[in-house]
């Protein structure tokens, strides 16, 4: 998969896509992400890619021209699929993402200042994404943050599957409480079940913990599997033994 990113701070994205996983996942040809400048399109002496808001009001807007050929320089000849991160946006979630990782071509333009001008949204964009209802100064956290939920969904980026199957949010559950060394810490002791050995007792206990623990945290996550029929016959079991 090539994710390219549009951006007026690549060096703030190389810095982050670098490092640990994914960094090691680029290095192996596992993703293939790429940073582009999109002051590089900029198209006049000054470099300069906003401008004041008609109108009147405060802030700066980034300029259609510079985005557009931005983007069609890097598209070339690929069918991409664009996606604007906005806080208008639809909410992102683990489900989306993993559609998305079935993509070949994404690209994420990242906007700044007051946002970008609504005719190149119009003329180029996909889909508009949001990490969450809070504004932040620009795209590029968001963008990483896509890239690295996408990335880390790609064969071979985790060790192995169960590493995101059985994580919060994969599928209607949270996770289960983890622990590691020491057994013994601060008089905190790791549940007995976990150091038996018994895979079907940890199983068991896990997925009652995992249950237990969206129930008190995302009720709602358990009712709309519920309503969807994605509960399975163990889970079911789970919540009618707590509820007797
Ligand atoms: N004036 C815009 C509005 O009220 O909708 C907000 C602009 S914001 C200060 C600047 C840029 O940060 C946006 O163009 C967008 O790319 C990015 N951004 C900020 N918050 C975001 C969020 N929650 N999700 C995705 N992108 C976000």
């Amino acid at each position: 998969m090539r994710i390219d990113i549009l951006t007026l701070f690549p060096d703030m994205c190389e810095a982050f896509l670098s490092e640990s996983i994914i960094g090691r996942a680029r290095a192996a040809g596992l993703v293939d992400i790429r940073c582009t400048n999109i002051r590089d399109y900029a198209g006049n002496k000054h470099n300069r890619v906003d401008d004041y808001p008609y109108g009147g009001g405060t802030g700066m807007v980034m300029q259609p021209g510079p985005i557009y050929d931005c983007y069609q320089a890097v598209r070339g000849d690929r069918d991409c699929h664009l996606i604007y991160l906005t806080p208008q946006g639809k909410t992102l979630t683990q489900e989306r993402v993993k559609e998305l990782a079935q993509m070949d071509d994404l690209v994420l333009l990242c906007g700044h200042y007051e946002g970008v001008d609504e005719r190149v949204i119009e003329e180029i964009v996909d889909e508009e994404l949001s990490i969450g209802d809070y504004v932040l100064t620009g795209g590029e956290l968001p963008a990483l943050v896509l890239a690295d939920s996408i990335s880390r969904m790609l064969p071979g980026v985790l060790a192995n599957e169960d590493a995101f199957t059985e994580e919060s949010h994969y599928g209607h559950l949270l996770e289960y409480p983890q622990y590691t060394r020491p057994p013994e810490w601060r008089d905190r002791e790791v549940p007995e079940v976990l150091l038996s050995g018994d895979h079907g007792r940890v199983d068991r206990w896990r997925l009652e913990q995992a249950v237990e623990r969206t129930l008190e945290r995302r009720p709602d996550l358990l009712e709309a599997a519920e309503e969807a029929g994605e509960l399975t016959t163990e889970e079911q079991d789970i919540l009618r033994d707590r509820k007797s």
